[in-house]
């Protein structure tokens, strides 16, 4: 395993106080929803004792225990209390497209392209009158571009001709617009419309769900029906965001920031950098 990857347990010297010259003792032992946030509040040299070289064994151990649940959940509500999505739009027209041009490339990159081509097709009329072809150029630098021109001109014509030209706020008509699965739909109808209908599982949330031991799935949709088992229906579009800016901040694919994170004690994944508890085989994104 290559170096950095494997689980490191804390030492007793507190040397880890020093992790990357950040010169503090990230989470060595952070109490019970006594949380402190990445980069705020010094760090007491106590909590370093505190932790044992040896990870305690957990017995009966549940992930998908309520209790296990809501500690999670309270640690995300901390951690982003207000995350939303963070694809620039202002109509659920454009957050449609925004989120098609979304697949395999970032936000950011996405909130580079969009601003010009709406100016350049501020309807979704606009957009149906193109031919994939013709849209190509405007989108090329989101990659893919063949594909994401034709879902964005299809999802036009069907939106135009079936729809009155309005995204409709179902899922079962949302799923027969073009290039849009269930990711899309859920985005758009969590988001915009406010209707919790399902979870997003994107790249982030596939991997941050594996990683809690929440699903043991690989599929997101096989992901998604767990996560709508185990989540409360009123938090599906929050947790959802949430874990995907964990997944950007902290709980990154190669190398998570476990020593910054403080969902680290209820966290037992194989993949950690640094840990309290004891690691699960299996248990990674
Ligand atoms: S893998 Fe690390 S960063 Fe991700 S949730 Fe677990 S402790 Fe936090």
């Amino acid at each position: 395993m290559a170096r950095g990857l494997s689980p490191r347990l804390p030492a007793k010297s507190g040397r880890q106080d020093r992790v990357r010259g950040r010169g503090r003792a990230a989470s060595a032992s952070p109490k019970k929803d006594g949380l402190r946030l990445p980069g705020k509040g010094k760090a007491k040299p106590k909590a370093v004792k505190a932790v044992s070289a040896k990870p305690a064994k957990l017995k009966g151990y549940d992930p998908l225990a309520p209790e296990r649940i809501k500690g999670i959940l309270r640690r995300l509500d901390q951690l982003y209390p207000t995350a939303t999505c963070a694809l620039h739009h202002r109509t659920a027209w454009e957050l449609l497209v925004a989120t098609i041009l979304s697949a395999q490339t970032t936000d950011a990159n996405v909130n580079r392209v969009t601003p010009g081509l709406f100016e350049k097709y501020p309807r979704v009329e606009d957009f149906a009158a193109l031919t994939p072809e013709q849209l190509e150029p405007d989108v090329r630098p989101t990659g893919f571009f063949r594909n994401k021109s034709k879902s964005v001109v299809g999802a036009a014509k069907k939106i135009v001709s079936d729809f009155g030209g309005q995204v409709p706020d179902d899922m079962d008509k949302i799923l027969t617009l073009p290039g849009v699965a269930r990711k899309t739909a859920n985005v758009v109808l969590g988001t915009w419309f406010g209707k919790a209908e399902g979870v997003v599982v994107d790249t982030h949330v596939q991997r941050i769900a594996r990683r809690w031991e929440l699903t043991k799935n690989e599929n997101p949709q096989k992901i998604e029906q767990d996560l709508m088992k185990i989540i409360p229906r009123e938090r599906w579009i929050l947790f959802s965001h949430q874990v995907i800016h964990h997944g950007r901040n902290l709980c990154v694919a190669r190398k998570p920031r476990c020593v910054d994170c403080p969902i680290e004690p209820l966290c037992h994944a194989q993949d950690k950098t640094w840990t309290t508890v004891e690691v699960h085989k299996g248990a990674k994104g």
